[in-house]
């Protein structure tokens, strides 16, 4: 199958923080996976920005360099990435300073065409930025900026930060990024739900028992343990991905697909949400890997504190109260060193009221997967009779839409996230962007979750290195006869 490339408008993309990780990793290469597929027109400008002092030429080459590391099959194409290469700037600047903002401006300055500047630095510079490009006239109505995780670290900061942006830019102008947001199987979601008429009718609590949202990781803190120990897996994780993937599962149908419409659901289904009270929260540390200590330590080493309270692991219950889903709870699930690398929205259906097979009477249950990663697809496990001369015995069999199955070759596996989310940005699009009460409400409901085990003093439970968390998190599905899936 062939897929629809529409090329977007001819745009200036600036990238503050263009020699940093995320622009390496993600930013640049998805870009130039665009320009290979033809979406990104021949005009376009890319402009790294960052105090780096170098040279076009040098960045380009660390471009090149980035591209050959972390652009997957598309890393050695030659002319073309020549061609690619020709369309990126390079200016360094300084976010708190007056270097490179004359050039910048000078740079942007008369063209008519699509404007946006990414935010890939720390959000202690996101002010600084907004207020400069406001100073020096490209803040007009017409640009937009990216801003990238963390949105605060609670409810007071994400306000502050909300308010020194709208005080240069309107709400929409500023595309908040939840990469999730951006995978396909996310889009996916929404067309399974609100594209046949199958499930809507039973998207319910009259017929679903409950929903796991997991997303496991293999690796630790890495590199990063200073800045995740001041985070910690729910505010890392739970407050963004994880509760837009609750939105989206819970949220009513929208009367359109835009952008207010699909959030001002999103809205409602956070403001329905139950506080969580505190035994439906288990809270765990990774333990070392054992033989290999050296390379993969326990938590607190890996972030140089013996004595840090911070979650690499948060399971949770949560409970919106609405009448969909009152009575329907929602298990959250997410960890470093985990036993695999996994992301999984999975709709567990009600048994059957009544069994005419006596003998497998309440056994079966439908169950609806829908796999983030690895292999982006969805499952719908069903019941029927397993096949053979043994009479009426029941089995559940997967009908299994793999998307790189069921659709060959065709994009779906190669967009990555964030190349999808920069030419939604290129295009105007908000539907997979957060919007700023959309991120307060999100903090207003942790916020107390967090204050509360700090006020206990809770210490999270230690867990093995591969393992699928601490004992309190299978208790606490326990509690309620049910289990987590398999990681
Ligand atoms: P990073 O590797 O530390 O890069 C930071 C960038 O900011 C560098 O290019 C740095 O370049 C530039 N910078 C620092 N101070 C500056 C200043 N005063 N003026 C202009 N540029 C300045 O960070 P990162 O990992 O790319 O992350 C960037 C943002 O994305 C952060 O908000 C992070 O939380 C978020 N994020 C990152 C990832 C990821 O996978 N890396 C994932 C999700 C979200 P110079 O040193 O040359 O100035």
């Amino acid at each position: 199958m062939v897929s629809r490339v529409i090329p977007v408008d001819p745009f200036d993309l600036v990238i503050f923080g263009g020699t940093g990780d995320l622009a390496r990793r993600k930013i640049l290469p998805g870009l130039f996976r665009r320009f290979c597929a033809g979406q990104m027109p021949a005009d376009a400008r890319i402009v790294g920005a960052a105090r780096t002092d170098m040279d076009t030429a040098a960045y380009r080459a660390m471009v090149s360099d980035a591209i050959s590391e972390f652009g997957g099959e598309f890393a050695c194409e030659g002319t073309t990435l020549e061609k690619f290469l020709q369309q990126i700037d390079y200016i360094s600047i300084d976010a708190r300073g007056e270097k490179g903002w004359a050039e910048l401006q000078e740079k942007m300055s008369g063209t008519d065409r699509v404007e946006a500047y990414y935010f890939s630095v720390s959000p202690s510079l996101f002010g600084d930025l907004a207020e400069r490009l406001q100073h020096w006239g490209m803040a007009d109505h017409e640009s937009r900026i990216v801003v990238e995780k963390p949105f605060g670290r609670d409810l007071e900061t994400a306000r502050a930060l909300n308010k020194t942006l709208a005080t240069y830019f309107a709400e929409s102008q500023i595309y908040r990024i939840d990469h999730y947001l951006g995978k396909e199987t996310v889009q996916n979601l929404m067309a399974v739900r609100f594209g046949n008429m199958l499930f809507e009718p039973l998207w319910n609590a009259q017929y679903v028992d409950h929903i796991q949202i997991t997303v496991a990781e293999t690796v630790g803190v890495g590199g990063r343990g200073e800045y995740y120990d001041k985070s910690g897996a729910m505010r890392d994780m739970v407050q963004n991905h994880l509760m837009q993937l609750l939105c989206l599962i819970a949220m009513e149908p929208p009367a359109r697909f835009d952008p207010d419409a699909v959030r001002d659901e999103k809205l409602k289904v956070i403001r329905a949400l139950d506080p969580v009270e505190p035994h439906h929260i288990a809270r765990g540390q990774y333990l070392a890997e054992v033989g290999n200590e050296t390379e993969n330590p326990d938590y607190r080493t890996a972030v140089n504190d013996p004595r840090s309270h911070t979650e690499s692991f948060v399971a949770l219950k949560a409970k919106i109260s609405n009448w969909r889903w009152a009575g329907t709870p929602f298990y959250l699930r997410t960890g470093k060193r985990m036993s695999a690398r996994s992301s999984e929205i999975t709709v567990v259906f009600k048994e059957t009221p009544h069994s005419i097979f006596a003998e497998d009477a309440g056994r079966h249950r439908n169950v609806l997967s829908i796999r983030l990663q690895p292999n982006e697809g969805i499952t719908l496990g069903v019941t029927i009779k397993e096949p053979g001369p043994g009479g009426m015995r029941l089995i559940d069999v997967p009908l299994d839409m793999t998307f790189a199955d069921a659709l060959g070759d065709q994009d779906a596996d190669h967009v990555d996230a964030y190349e999808r989310l920069i030419m939604d940005v290129i295009r105007g699009n908000q539907t997979l962007f957060m919007r700023g009460d959309e991120v307060e409400a999100a903090w207003a409901w942790t916020d107390p979750l967090i204050q509360g085990w700090e006020a206990r003093n809770d210490v999270p439970k230690p867990y093995d290195s591969g393992s699928d968390g601490p004992t309190v998190s299978t208790e606490l599905m326990r509690r309620d006869g049910r289990e987590w899936r398999k990681v």
